[in-house]
């Protein structure tokens, strides 16, 4: 069917097959766990300011997990716990309106808010109640991102500086709004779909569909759906088995990373890489080569 060993583990995994025994790494059941009101990890703090990124704009092979609309106390702790097995950090992009006030779902929710940012992830702007921004005046545009501003701070202690806009939509008003309060708007390039392809397969498939093209970026997820968090450990474990392909020929391996990854110059140019760059990716690389050589003796955590 094909030459490439790359192209024939991506499209057993696409077609449904299971990976070969093993090669999920073991969970480490040590939460991050810091306390609450304690601000996120240092690095997801370091993220470019006043700007627009989509995914395009590492250095490296990086990918971000991003998740909008939640959070959701059915479906957001499974997340959490997959995402803890792995040691990935993501993004959350959630809305005040679904975990403020009295309500015990909103209740609930705020709980689970709680401890996302407990154990280490970035908690994102994503608006008050997701509106279409360009059918809201000013004021009200306004009133959207700061409520919610406000209510992300109460929960975690710090401002949020990631916005994510609802459906993509930019409005002048926003942006201009968004600068002067230091955020960086956050597209993605990798789409997941899982609004309209209700599918844990479909998830995975479109994600790696769209890794296969830019080999970096922020995938666009809603930890709201069953499906998408279903899919989460289908696409780590796929890229895994990719990089010890690319291990194995010595180019750079794909890593689960935070947006501060992310980087554009004013001129709007994307910055070469470091030389502390380079050295980080070759060790990942060796790291990587190691835990796939690994793979047939049982040892599990890369
Ligand atoms: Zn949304």
């Amino acid at each position: 069917m094909t030459g490439s060993p790359l192209i024939a583990i991506w499209l057993a995994l696409v077609l449904g097959q299971t990976p070969p025994a093993g090669v999920a790494p073991a969970a480490t059941g040590t939460p991050v766990g810091h306390a609450a009101g304690t601000p996120a990890p240092a690095s997801l703090h370091k993220v470019p300011v006043g700007l627009e990124i989509n995914g395009k704009e590492a250095q490296g092979r990086h990918i971000v997990f991003t998740f909008d609309d939640g959070p959701n106390y059915r479906t957001t702790p499974i997340l959490l716990d997959y995402l803890d097995a792995y040691g990935i950090k993501a993004v959350f992009y959630v809305n005040g309106r679904r975990f403020w006030g009295k309500n015990p779902i909103a209740v609930r929710n705020r709980e689970v808010l709680g401890e996302v940012h407990r154990r280490g992830h970035y908690v994102g702007n994503h608006t008050w109640a997701h509106p279409n921004m360009a059918t809201l005046n000013g004021a009200a545009q306004t009133k959207q991102i700061v409520r919610n501003e406000r209510a992300i701070e109460h929960i975690t202690g710090y401002k949020p500086v990631l916005y994510r806009p609802p459906f993509g939509l930019m409005t002048r008003f926003s942006r201009a709004l968004l600068k002067r309060r230091g955020y960086t708007a956050v597209l993605w390039n990798l789409d997941s779909n899982d609004p309209f392809e209700r599918s844990a397969g479909k998830s995975f498939a479109n994600v790696l569909k769209d890794l296969f093209l830019y080999r970096q970026g922020m995938v666009l997820m809603h930890d709201t759906n069953a499906w998408s968090v279903e899919s989460i450990p289908r696409i780590i474990r796929a890229t895994y088995l990719w990089n010890c392909e690319l291990a194995a020929r010595g180019e750079p391996v794909f890593e689960f990373a935070t947006t501060s990854e992310f980087h554009i110059d004013p001129d709007g140019k994307v910055p070469e890489p470091t030389l502390a760059m380079l050295q980080a990716a070759r060790i990942r690389r060796n790291k990587m080569a190691q835990w796939c050589a690994d793979l047939g003796k049982g040892v599990t955590k890369p």
